[in-house]
């Protein structure tokens, strides 16, 4: 596996000159719930990204652990920084991957709140920088009947946060982790957020569950994780392969029409 950090300089170049793809780990460090460890939205993108790598054979940098979590503030551990901030820092990060030669970027986010504004992000750095970047989101929305299979549910049961499918994955990969004792217990909201009228009127996790969680973490198994986790990585790896045999300029912005 090709990780940026265990690389010296020298090796570095020549990683640099026989790839042109690097994937970025980005996720949280937040509350969720009393069964599951804070850095679980960060472990999990940094799990799956290194495994992508190391299937495709593309350059992984180190994680970036903390983001945009304001909304789980009132719980204890819950650590945040603006979305500009996450911006600008994961902004700045491509940009010195493309001064070595990096013409195409992978985020992998494993936290629904940096989604939109990393994906704004990647927005600019391909319209100013001439940076393709995309950011996937950990369990791509392509897998949502995979997961409504494998949990026997549809909808929101599994859990947007601390849920069966989250719970699961951690179990997967840092079952020594996961608190036994709360996860007999582990259950929260029935969806993320409340809404009256088509308006959301909640804007903090404690508005709408007390546990700070949403879904059913009790239904939460380390085989249903394997099988989520081994999905999940084949879907990324195969976003990858599509964009190794993409030329850069493919993706770049397109001209405006005459
Ligand atoms: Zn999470």
């Amino acid at each position: 596996m090709v990780l940026l950090e265990n690389l010296t300089s020298t090796k570095s170049r020549a990683e640099f000159r026989k790839n042109d793809i690097a994937i970025i780990p980005v996720g949280s460090t937040e509350q969720h719930g009393a069964h599951l460890p804070l850095g679980t939205d960060h472990f999990l993108a940094r799990y799956i990204a290194r495994e992508v790598a190391d299937r495709t054979g593309i350059l992984c940098t180190p994680t970036i652990p903390i983001g945009i979590s304001d909304s789980h503030k009132q719980f204890f551990g819950t650590l945040s920084v603006k979305p500009q901030t996450l911006k600008d820092y994961v902004g700045q990060v491509c940009l010195s991957l493309k001064s070595h030669g990096i013409r195409k970027v992978v985020i992998y986010n494993g936290h629904g709140g940096n989604q939109l504004p990393l994906e704004e992000e990647a927005r600019v750095l391909r319209s100013e920088h001439k940076l393709p970047t995309f950011v996937c989101h950990v369990v791509a929305p392509t897998l949502e009947k995979y997961v409504d299979q494998l949990f026997g549910r549809e909808g929101e049961y599994h859990g947007a946060h601390g849920g069966a499918a989250e719970t699961s994955l951690i179990m997967a990969m840092h079952e020594d982790l996961v608190d036994k004792n709360e996860l007999k217990r582990a259950k929260g909201a029935d969806k993320w957020g409340r809404e009256v009228s088509g308006t959301v009127v909640t804007f903090d996790a404690i508005d709408f569950s007390t546990t700070g969680t949403v879904g059913l973490g009790y239904e939460g198994t380390k085989e249903r994780g394997v099988q989520l986790l081994n999905r999940t990585i084949e879907e990324t790896c195969s976003f990858v392969e599509w964009l190794k045999k993409t030329s850069a300029e493919e993706l770049l912005e397109k001209p405006h029409v005459d």
